[in-house]
């Protein structure tokens, strides 16, 4: 995040919402809204998925993501686990010798890798399966206790490998690793949504070197439920955007406006757009380097026939609270009014409603980044105000993940959207329209 935000304070808020979070993600594989899309979706995923393939006796890799939270070697945060659950199962039901691997984390020092094993995963991961998935310790990742713990599998058995970041090459895809996790298996499963944006040895240079490489049951929802939102929605399709800062969102504010009806933009993001067409944006966040380009987006706009909703009020403030979640003195104001020492925090009340009636509207919404700083009751309002307009209507809504994914839950709405992205960074440059070297690694079907 790049406000200077509490993390301690959001980890505290986000683990209480894990549970809930984790019961949403178990439900979700089987819910009814996601079925009817996958029955009449005709773009779907052109990859094979594991349903596409039986593992009897085959010894199958697949990359997960473990890149769980850890406080003294406990999980606080289980939700990845749960996600990964469906495609384990169905591959340990089939039969196969189920090897997983996952990266945790940075690994930069030797220290780290006292810290960032995954041996705590292996042993919840053995409660959550109801079997027992053995931990191959070992620094090397695919070195002789690896290796070992491969050889002595029967069919059905699961091992968990080393985070695949205790090797130098796998951020760099290099070959060596990737052989290495080659020479394990017969098939290749990919159900790590979270890194499907990077080409890493253990989801793309593994790929390359196996005849069978398919993605998972969380890989292939995640796709479906964008891939169809983004290329082929039901209309009107209006995408939401907020957050901090314009210039990590540029090339989805241009994807997008190709291709839905109406963009909405609250935020921080919201005032350097403000600035750009001319007003007193006071103290607020804003990127001064991305005024043409908010010019040409406004543009962009009137020229393809979409809406580009901006905020018509604001509620400011005489400076980021400290701590975030701090009491804090606030005004609502016109953006035609804001004070040149105040801060703009959140959406207003007027711009809440205008937004949660475009979301009436909608048949299809997706939504990425806060509309304010809403780790802080008091400049919630706006965020609280659209998530209930998206928990509220039939459309299909699909939060991409981060920032807006962790206030739906804090909310309690999670389990009213249709889909709750698990990768904030890979959902967005799908959105941007970028292809997943993590997917396009796949066989195609
Ligand atoms: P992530 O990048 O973690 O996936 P995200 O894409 O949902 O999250 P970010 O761009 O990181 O969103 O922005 C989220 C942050 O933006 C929140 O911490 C929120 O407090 C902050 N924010 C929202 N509105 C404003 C504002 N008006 N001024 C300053 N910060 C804001």
């Amino acid at each position: 995040m790049s406000v200077g935000v509490n993390a301690l304070r959001i980890r505290c808020v986000a683990a209480c919402v894990h549970e809930q979070v984790a019961k949403w993600i178990t439900n979700v594989h089987f819910d009814l809204k996601y079925k009817i899309i996958r029955r009449f979706n005709s773009m779907g995923l052109n990859k094979k998925s594991v349903d596409d393939i039986n593992v009897a006796g085959k010894k199958v890799l697949v990359r997960c993501d473990f890149n769980v939270p850890l406080k003294d070697g406990k999980i606080t945060d289980e939700n990845r686990l749960v996600a990964a659950l469906p495609t384990i199962k169905k591959l340990i039901a089939d039969g196969g010798k189920i090897i997983l691997c996952s990266h945790l984390g940075k690994v930069k020092t030797e220290e780290d890798k006292q810290t960032k094993t995954l041996a705590p995963v292996a042993a919840r991961l053995s409660e959550l399966l109801g079997q027992e998935v053995k931990f191959a310790a070992d620094l090397e990742v695919v070195g002789p206790n690896a290796k070992a713990a491969v050889e002595a599998m029967k069919d059905g058995e699961v091992v968990l490998l080393e985070n695949t970041r205790f090797r130098a090459e796998e951020t760099k895809n290099g070959e060596a690793f990737s052989k290495d996790l080659a020479s394990l298996c017969d098939v290749f499963v990919n159900d790590a949504f979270g890194t499907a944006h990077r080409a890493h040895c253990s989801n793309v240079g593994v790929a390359s070197l196996v005849d069978t490489a398919v993605v998972g049951y969380l890989m292939q929802k995640e796709i479906d439920f964008l891939g169809n939102a983004v290329e082929t929605p039901d209309r009107p399709f209006v995408a939401i955007l907020g957050g901090a800062k314009v210039a990590d969102k540029l090339n989805v504010i241009s994807n997008l406006l190709e291709k839905c009806d109406t963009l909405i933009i609250g935020g921080g993001m919201a005032f350097t757009f403000l600035k750009a067409q001319g007003k007193e944006i006071g103290t607020s966040l804003v990127d001064d380097t991305k005024l043409d380009y908010c010019k040409e987006m406004i543009a962009k706009a009137e020229k393809l026939g979409k809406k580009l909703l901006l905020p018509v009020d604001a509620v400011v403030a005489g400076a980021f609270p400290n701590p975030i979640d701090a009491e804090i003195a606030v005004e609502n104001v016109s953006v035609d009014a804001i004070p040149a020492d105040k801060m703009g925090l959140d959406i207003g009340a007027e711009t809440a409603k205008m937004y949660a009636d475009a979301v009436k509207a909608a048949k299809t919404v997706v939504w990425n980044g806060p509309m304010g700083v809403f780790e802080n009751p008091v400049l919630a309002k706006g965020t609280i105000a659209v998530a209930k307009s998206l928990a509220e209507t039939d459309a299909t809504t699909i939060i991409g993940g981060g920032d807006s994914a962790a206030a739906v839950n804090i909310l309690g709405y999670g389990d009213k959207m249709s889909h709750i992205s698990t990768g904030g960074g890979a959902s967005l440059e799908f959105l941007e329209g970028k292809e997943l070297p993590g997917v396009a690694a796949a066989n195609d079907k």
